[in-house]
């Protein structure tokens, strides 16, 4: 292997030859592997087993969680959630099972009723806008898509979203509503928000006076490393800034116990939460309290949720170290032609190629049998404009697999840099 941009094109044209021989074995294995999506793998369902002989329904004040009632969630929950979310226990509601159901709840009450710092609902302006650190989360972008909002890309950096480029937007913009951030190893990089950043996001100066960021601490206790990073909270920075109405900020047990079977919280100021569980009524008489009970004897408090996640840790930190040692093997000797994120937590490893290469690798990719997720799917309208990042997705399969997978990745993300070089000579 030697360094792509300082080969000639005959050197280029018998390294592809090399390569499509190694592509061909690949292709003859007949793989069927899956890179796509962020899902805990079976070994890390299996930790939280005990959890389901949890079986007293009887909450601390007397309550019968089999029962309805108790809208904003069990005590207990709301005492547990709090904790997670930096917050009192009064600015808490536990939901059911997914926290993205939230936010498109809340997105859905913006635009058909406002908030209670909104001149009128959403839905009443000819245009409505939402910023989107990019790379991001896919889903988050195709509720706003949904909601016919335009999707303002704002690059983001190791500290977060650029925040010179997202306060010059919002002084001046009455139609841009709110941001999505995913502030605590944030989903592709793994970034986290400084502190400067957070102040900067409670402080900043929107024209439009019912701004709302969407705080998904969908990470916020999934550490790989010893440093447990923790960023400032944003309700109390935004309390302190005179903003109080500002942040809605979420979390769930997804990754923390079971996905599509977990609890999942939102935290807000006591007047946004008073708002939104009246406007709540009408859709459900109350979430799964049984589900909120079980979870909280299980995981107790913060300190238990931190030790159920250095299992976690103990399962996954190898499958990332795992890649990230591939693509530094496969890749770096290949000279400038590719870098990647190193989190210290979360779900996801971003990798960025030469411009042009990100689609061509997954499509080589699925030919031999390895599913990626989408090129661009991190991206609002599934549009990387320089088509170069991939989200890679480690936890799901097992090592062994893992092994083959990012093999196969970084020999098709080479062919790709070639294609691109031999058609830019
Ligand atoms: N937010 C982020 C940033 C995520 O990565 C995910 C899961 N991929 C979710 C939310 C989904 O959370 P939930 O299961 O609570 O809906």
């Amino acid at each position: 292997m030697a360094n792509y941009l300082a080969m000639s094109s005959e050197e280029l044209v018998e390294e592809q030859q090399k390569l499509r021989v190694e592509y061909q074995t690949y292709k003859n294995m007949g793989l069927n592997l899956n890179m796509d999506r962020g899902k805990p793998c079976t070994e890390q369902l299996d930790l939280s087993k005990e959890m389901l002989k949890m079986d007293n329904y009887i909450g601390e004040d007397g309550f019968d969680a089999r029962n309805y009632g108790v809208l904003e969630g069990m005590p207990e929950a709301r005492r547990f959630f709090a904790e997670l979310l930096n917050a009192d226990m009064e600015e808490v509601i536990v939901g059911g099972n997914s926290s993205l159901q939230l936010m498109y709840y809340l997105i859905d009450l913006g635009w058909r009723q406002g908030f209670v710092d909104s001149p009128r609902p959403w839905r009443h302006y000819n245009a409505l806008k939402f910023l989107c650190p990019v790379p991001g989360y896919d889903r988050h972008f195709r509720i706003t898509e949904y909601f016919g909002f335009q999707m303002i890309n704002i690059p983001m950096t190791e500290n977060g979203p650029d925040m010179d480029m997202v306060e010059a937007l919002v002084q001046k913009d009455e139609s841009i509503k709110g941001m999505w951030c995913v502030p605590v190893y944030s989903n592709p990089d793994g970034y986290c928000y400084s502190a400067e950043t957070v102040r900067r996001l409670a402080r900043m100066k929107t024209a439009a006076p019912d701004f709302k960021i969407i705080w998904d601490n969908a990470y916020v206790v999934h550490h790989l490393t010893d440093e447990q990073i923790e960023i400032p909270a944003l309700l109390y920075e935004c309390q302190k800034a005179g903003n109080p109405e500002r942040p809605l900020t979420f979390c769930s047990t997804s990754k923390i116990t079971y996905p599509g079977a977990g609890v999942a919280a939102l935290a807000a100021s006591e007047r946004n939460i008073r708002y939104i569980l009246k406007n709540m009524m009408p859709m459900i008489i109350s979430f799964d309290k049984m589900n909120q009970l079980r979870h909280v004897q299980y995981l107790k408090n913060k300190e238990g949720v931190l030790a159920h996640m250095r299992k976690h840790r103990a399962i996954l930190e190898p499958k990332f170290n795992l890649v990230k040692q591939t693509f530094a093997e496969q890749l770096s000797p290949c000279g400038d032609i590719a870098h990647w994120t190193d989190p210290k937590g979360g779900y996801f490893i971003s990798l960025y190629l030469m411009e042009g290469c990100a689609k061509r690798t997954v499509q080589l990719c699925k030919d031999a049998g390895v599913t990626l997720t989408g090129a661009g799917a991190a991206y609002p309208y599934g549009l990387d404009p320089k088509d170069s990042h991939l989200r890679i997705a480690p936890t799901y399969p097992s090592l062994q697999e893992l092994e083959t997978a990012s093999q196969l990745l970084t020999l098709c993300a080479r062919l790709a840099t070639i294609e691109v070089l031999l058609k830019n000579r």
